[in-house]
């Protein structure tokens, strides 16, 4: 039990082992220990468990923590175990009479903290507990559950209004990850957090670098992106579940520790599957969207989409679970024309009603905006969350390498001149022929060969006619038919074109990448993106196998035992003894007392 009337960055160092506050932790943590409420809107990795369990030990009583899932919930009690808190966790993985030990350990006050499980919190047999027991406050973890427009809604989290109705005096705190503030409305009503203080950082990702490319050759594409993350855990998300298991498989064959994750897997596989992510070091995870929800893992260090997310959203999210724990992390995306076919025809062919069908077009469209943008890829994607990022990041591809544009009216108007001469009843491909003056069997039976725009774009190949396909597609000057046939018409938009009204400026598409940009040396095996240098590789080598022996020994991922960030410093710092470990940032007393013997051992041995 950590000391009493310790204060909050005592606590912060000698429990958690970190040096000081990030962003607004601190006002967060002061603002609930002195019984006020909070709204934290905080970007995943931001640091949110902090600013209620720092509060929950210097408070009187247990912090009692609502959390959705399940695994969740197993590893922030491990965590904080290792950590030396008395934590525990109350759901439907307990089997009866570990359940009767923690609720006796609740009401004999022996708890620092209590996770549970929001059914569970509800129950009358619950609640009746809490109120014989002092409690310190409570969290709402992901509390955009409430929220019926997102997508994780959760009917139970409506009810949590109860706590404010039985419980008035004890303070509560809200935190979410989701940026959009409709939602935010909507926590703050359901959960009647008006009186709440609200705490809403940037949803930045700094560490995080952006990249979008064009698929040429996903297969290699993926490989030479891997080369620069071998050893490195990281997920790549697909769009179908076999295209999941092709490209699992197909890793695995190159000998990547690759594992796939789809709704098609029985549950056993998912399960043993999501477990190996977790608990060991440097796995590929290949999924589907299902795949993410809940995972906390800190040391995710990419993540690559070879398919476009189905929004910005959805994309921002995703991503976001590379680089929890801010060291440097990649978004890595390619995609294609053929995407912004499947992806329209999975909106027309969804049983949807067609104002839902709109705003999925949008989105679509929103999205295919962040893919072909010229300018810096922060700035749109926080502009899309209502938040006004200064300056190019000098973090993405385009600010590193800033795309070439050309003067592409001309182009435009053959291409929507031609759809248009054609029916508007053909896909690019066909289309594409007919401006090329193909005489292939399609064109000659259809007579396509005698239309005025047959052979207009003689000039330009195939590959450069695709680019502007895709581009005018993106930008709204096209779009796919929403039966779902792929075929291409005009839009509103394109009038203004054709008429020569309105200039078309396109990107140059770039060359397909050769290697990736983070290889320096040949020699770095793993660590690559921690920029792991080749003198040190053993050594990392070696802190990360203890690492990974102790969490075996002890049942948790290796994050539970050290963090990357923590055995990074240590192999920068090399303590000599256990005074200079404990100034390590993440080596708290308690860890210290464990584990320091066997890190310095190895530590030590090398020199
Ligand atoms: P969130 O829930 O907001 O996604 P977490 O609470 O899981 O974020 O924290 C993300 C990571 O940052 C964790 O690995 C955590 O240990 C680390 N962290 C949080 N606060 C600090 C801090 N003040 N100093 C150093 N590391 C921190
Ligand atoms: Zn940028």
């Amino acid at each position: 039990m950590p000391p009493m009337n310790a204060s909050a960055l005592d606590l912060l160092q000698s429990v958690f082992g970190y040096p000081s506050f990030r962003g607004q932790q601190q006002a967060v943590v002061e603002h609930l220990s002195e019984g006020g409420d909070a709204l934290v809107l905080m970007p995943t990795g931001g640091g949110k468990s902090l600013c209620y369990q720092i509060p929950a030990l210097l408070r009187q009583g247990t912090g009692i923590v609502v959390s959705p899932l399940i695994a969740l919930m197993q590893d922030q009690v491990d965590a904080l175990r290792e950590a030396g808190v008395a934590a525990a966790y109350l759901n439907s993985s307990l089997g009866a009479d570990e359940q009767r030990e923690v609720e006796r350990q609740l009401l004999a006050g022996e708890l620092n903290l209590l996770y549970v499980a929001p059914e569970r919190l509800l129950t009358q047999r619950f609640l009746g507990q809490l109120e014989r027991t002092e409690v310190a406050l409570f969290a709402i973890d992901e509390a955009h559950c409430v929220s019926q427009w997102g997508h994780d809604f959760r009917p139970e989290y409506r009810e949590l209004a109860i706590l404010h109705q039985r419980f008035p005096a004890v303070p509560r705190i809200a935190l979410t990850a989701t940026a959009d503030p409709r939602t935010r409305e909507e926590i703050v009503e359901r959960l009647s957090l008006q009186d709440a203080r609200q705490f809403v950082s940037s949803f930045d990702r700094p560490n995080i670098g952006y990249r979008v490319g064009l698929r040429h050759n996903a297969k290699r594409q993926l490989t030479e992106f891997l080369q620069g993350h071998q050893g490195e855990s990281g997920i790549v998300y697909c769009l179908s579940r076999k295209k999941v298991d092709d490209t699992a498989e197909w890793l695995a064959e190159m000998g990547v520790e690759a594992l796939p994750y789809h709704a098609g897997l029985d549950a056993a596989t998912r399960a043993k599957n999501q477990k190996r992510f977790l608990r060991e070091d440097g796995v590929v995870m290949v999924a589907t969207v299902a795949f993410g929800m809940g995972i906390d893992k800190p040391d995710v260090r990419f993540v690559a989409h070879l398919d476009l997310p189905r929004s910005i959203e959805g994309y921002y999210q995703e991503t976001g679970r590379a680089g929890r724990d801010s060291l440097p992390a990649e978004a890595w995306m390619i995609y294609g024309l053929s995407d912004v076919v499947t992806m329209s025809q999975m909106i027309a062919q969804s049983e949807s009603a067609d104002e839902r069908k709109r705003v999925e077009r949008q989105k679509l469209e929103s999205l295919l905006a962040y893919a072909e943008a010229t300018d810096c890829r922060r700035q749109l994607l926080l502009g899309t969350f209502g938040e006004t990022y200064p300056g190019p990041c000098g973090h993405c591809d385009n600010c590193i390498a800033p795309p070439k544009t050309w003067d592409a009216t001309v182009p435009a108007q053959k291409a929507l001149s031609a759809v248009y001469r054609t029916g508007q009843r053909f896909g690019s491909g066909h289309v594409i022929d007919v401006l090329r003056g193909e005489e292939t069997e399609r064109v000659l039976s259809l007579e396509h060969h005698r239309l005025s725009t047959f052979g207009i774009g003689a000039e330009m190949d195939e590959k450069q006619w695709r680019s502007v396909f895709r581009q005018l597609l993106a930008a709204g000057l096209l779009e796919a038919d929403a039966e779902g046939f792929g075929t291409l018409r005009l839009t509103a938009a394109s009038r203004a074109v054709l008429s020569g009204g309105q200039p078309v400026k396109l990107r140059e598409d770039a060359r397909p990448e050769r290697g990736s940009r983070r290889r320096r040396d040949s020699k770095i095996v793993t660590g690559g993106s921690l920029g792991i240098e080749a003198y040190e590789q053993s050594m990392w080598d070696e802190l990360r196998a203890l690492r990974t022996q102790l969490a075996k020994q002890q049942g948790v991922p290796p994050y539970v035992v050290f963090h990357d960030a923590t055995l990074l410093a240590m192999l920068r710092a090399l303590p000599a003894n256990e005074d200079e470990l404990a100034t390590i940032s993440g080596v708290g007393e308690a860890k210290l007392k464990r584990y320091g013997r066997d890190f310095l051992a190895v530590i030590n041995a090398q020199e």
